[in-house]
């Protein structure tokens, strides 16, 4: 298994030689500023103590407060946070939002966990790395198996610990208590405008376009729902952990989210045929939307790939290698740090309606999402075309960009491109 940290760092190897990058600077950009490894000790429900341990990485915070999603794993490590809070850090940059970029993990399987035990391990995560958040310093979020009910007893720990309200502690908050409308499904409705705009340049009608998607916790399934109530796709198959199911006249939303929230999965899907996740990805489909976890495009299976559009929900789920082989095959990447952008800025519209005690109505929070991702889209698709290189380098030439002039401003680093 590629080390994703590693990757994360090649790429922005690759971006800061084309942009001539000080050497300083370019040192600076590829380590995170801050690392917090901490030990939670938790009481599990038959009067044992289990010892678990979590991580906070804090990239880098030139443009704003570090801001990044908590990931509850079993296969949770070190370099994964670190390589994701690079993302981050690239991801509020693309998208222009005065923002870090920062990560959190626990090792944990919460599918073996009691609903008791994840709130004593949620409070106990949240008392471990109290010290080193803060509107102002670092805001996390939810992630990978961790829900809005997670943040709410996070938030909840926080404030008893400051002994005041702080909704702006943490995002994604259930909306009863601080969270905002339209988060549910922004990193989804995100990555659909990004779809919406790769699309029309491309001249690829999405009305009737086959979709497949690989994942179906929260981007995955929203993602489904969005594709069929946006645009018309036809999604012919789906997967999640334990599997997929393919049915090429079209899976219907509503009873698939049904079936997984009945059965845990949605392998089984009754009038559709089983597959498997590597099936799923070498469909032959015009969108393929990987939405689960990173390295599953790699340079094994890339030239597999029959999709004319990938957007990637995901964080890391393609590898350099298999970056340059979709683009050899004319494959249009939409890359993970725009295309799942919408979920931190939605979050970041959480915050401002925190720190500023107001609340927008969801059909606000849509418009401003799209003008955000649209804006997003075009500068990286511009950037693609004027350098004539890949979706991905062309984002990361425009965070890496971004970030280092604030370094630069700040005097953290060298002046770029001398
Ligand atoms: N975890 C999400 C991500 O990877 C959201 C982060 C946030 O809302 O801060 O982008």
């Amino acid at each position: 298994m590629p080390n994703p940290f590693e990757i994360a760092q090649s790429q922005l190897d690759e971006a800061a030689k084309r942009l001539n990058l000080d050497a300083d600077l370019h040192h600076l950009l590829r380590e995170p500023m801050a690392e917090h490894k901490v030990r939670i000790p938790v009481r599990m429900d038959n009067g044992a103590v289990k010892i678990f341990t979590g991580f906070r990485i804090q990239y880098n915070w030139s443009r704003g407060p570090c801001k990044g999603g908590i990931r509850f794993h079993p296969e949770e490590t070190i370099d994964t946070v670190r390589a994701l809070a690079a993302w981050m850090t690239w991801k509020t940059a693309v998208v222009d939002i005065p923002l870090g970029g920062g990560k959190g993990g626990v090792i944990c399987n919460p599918k073996e966990m009691s609903v008791g035990e994840l709130e004593r391990l949620s409070r106990g995560y949240m008392r471990a790395v109290a010290k080193f958040l803060g509107p102002e310093v670092d805001v996390p979020a939810p992630d990978v198996y961790t829900t809005p009910q997670i943040m709410a007893w996070m938030m909840d720990e926080y404030e008893v610990i400051a002994e005041r309200h702080v909704p702006g502690i943490i995002t994604g908050k259930p909306v009863n208590v601080g969270g905002s409308f339209g988060r549910g499904d922004a990193t989804a409705r995100g990555g659909m405008v990004c779809l919406r705009e790769a699309a029309n340049a491309l001249g690829i009608h999405l009305k009737g376009a086959t979709v497949a998607i690989q994942g179906y916790g929260n981007a995955g399934a929203h993602a489904h729902q969005l594709c069929n109530e946006m645009f018309g796709c036809t999604v012919v198959a789906v997967s999640d952990s334990r599997g997929g199911i393919h049915l090429q006249q079209g899976l219907e939303c509503h009873h698939v989210a049904e079936f997984k929230e009945r059965n845990g999965t949605v392998a089984g899907y009754p009038g559709a045929k089983a597959i498997t996740n590597e099936e799923l990805l070498e469909l032959d489909v015009d969108i393929l939307i990987p939405s689960a976890l990173e390295n599953v495009i790699t340079d094994a299976n890339a030239a597999k790939v029959k999709a004319k559009i990938v957007a990637e929900l995901a964080n890391g789920p393609t590898t350099p290698e298999a970056d340059n082989i979709l683009h050899q095959n004319g494959v249009f990447v939409i890359p993970d740090f725009l295309c799942n952008a919408g979920g931190v800025t939605v979050s970041y519209f959480e915050q401002v309606q925190n720190a500023s005690n107001d609340r927008w109505k969801e059909a606000e929070v849509h418009r401003r999402l799209d003008e955000v991702m649209t804006t997003a889209f075009t500068n990286v698709f511009m950037r693609r075309a004027r350098e004539e290189v890949h979706t991905r380098l062309a984002a990361y030439l425009v965070s890496v960009e971004r970030v280092a002039e604030a370094c630069v401003t700040r005097g953290w680093a060298g002046s770029r491109n001398k």
